[in-house]
């Protein structure tokens, strides 16, 4: 089982399909059982909808950055 902290280090590379299959079916299932991981990987697919690739290696630093940087924006309806 994955732990929260390898989930939300490979959330990028999960979204962009970019992770070996035993590595996407181990943070598919730990999303299915941990809504905080599910939540991330949500907020994380939309800001890469809003704003392109993410830069590789985005440290939670960054990532927060940027998340407060559109936090008046209006969220996605779904
Ligand atoms: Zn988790």
């Amino acid at each position: 089982m994955l732990s929260c902290k390898e989930v939300t280090e490979h959330a990028d590379e999960y979204l962009a399909q970019e992770l070996p299959l035993s590595r996407r079916i181990g943070v598919g299932l730990h999303l299915m059982m941990c809504k905080h991981c599910r939540r991330y990987v949500k907020q994380l697919r939309w800001l890469i909808g809003a704003f392109g690739e993410l830069p590789r290696q985005a440290s939670d630093e960054e990532v927060s950055e940027v998340m407060s940087r559109v936090k008046g924006r209006k969220p996605p309806a779904a």
